[in-house]
């Protein structure tokens, strides 16, 4: 199963995307965590990402095509969910091309509605592990401890591109470079929308309903 994950910053997708994978033995591949975690080490990709990332710019498609294709070749055959790509209607066709030629091709683009004033809600509150990825609230979600992650331990952080100034630049650049990304699954039948608004156990519930 090749499931895609669509939506503005702040709509769940993470935090949705860990649950099912588990659930299903997905592989998640998350390439905003992808793109963080060669920013951590420096590396010449994660140099190149950075300022666009800090300011809430999209990474270049040629950029993220190429650091996708290596990963899908590897992952495709056991089940995947892609979450943050594509971003782009180039970026989507890149993807088709190279599932094509694996034999291999989505099977659901879900896409999690949500309004704006939720989402900025949403990246404001939120704090992140930079071990496991995983994303919490201060209201909504909250730690069980608090700052440490349930799951690792680890101090939690406020994402950089989660200031006001970059989250207005994300919600404009969702808008002008992502949502046509939309009408690209939705013509090709596989689009799926999901009631991103309400609560993360709600929304758990029909996307199991969304994915069978
Ligand atoms: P995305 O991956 O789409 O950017 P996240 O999964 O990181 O979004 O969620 C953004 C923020 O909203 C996080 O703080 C998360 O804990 C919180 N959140 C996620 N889903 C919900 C929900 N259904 N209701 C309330 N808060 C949510
Ligand atoms: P995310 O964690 O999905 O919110 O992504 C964080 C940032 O990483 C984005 O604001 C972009 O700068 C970059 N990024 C992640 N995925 C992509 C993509 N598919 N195309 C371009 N840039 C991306």
């Amino acid at each position: 199963m090749l499931i895609v994950f669509l939506g503005a910053p702040g709509a769940g997708k993470g935090t949705q995307a860990k649950s099912l994978s588990e659930k299903k033995g997905l592989t998640h591949l998350a390439t905003g965590d992808m793109l963080r975690a060669e920013v951590a080490v420096e590396s010449e990709l994660g140099m190149k990402a950075r300022s666009f990332m800090d300011r809430g710019d999209l990474v270049p498609d040629d950029v993220m095509i190429g650091m996708i294709s290596g990963r899908l070749k590897d992952t495709v055959s056991g089940g995947l969910l892609l979450d943050g790509f594509p971003r782009t209607v180039a970026q989507a066709e890149a993807l088709d091309e190279a599932l094509e030629a694996a034999g291999a091709g989505v099977d659901r683009a879900i896409y999690f509605e949500v309004s704006e004033e939720e989402l900025i809600r949403r990246l404001a509150g939120r704090s992140t592990c930079p071990d496991c990825q995983r994303a919490y609230h201060d209201t909504f979600n909250p730690p069980a401890t608090a700052d440490g992650c349930d799951d690792c331990g680890t101090t939690l952080l406020r994402r950089e591109d989660d200031r006001p100034e970059a989250v207005r630049n994300r919600l404009v650049v969702y808008e002008t470079q992502t949502t046509p990304v939309l009408d690209h699954y939705r013509t090709a039948g596989k689009l799926v929308s999901v009631d991103g608004e309400q609560s993360i156990d709600a929304v758990q519930t029909v996307l199991a309903a969304a994915v069978e």
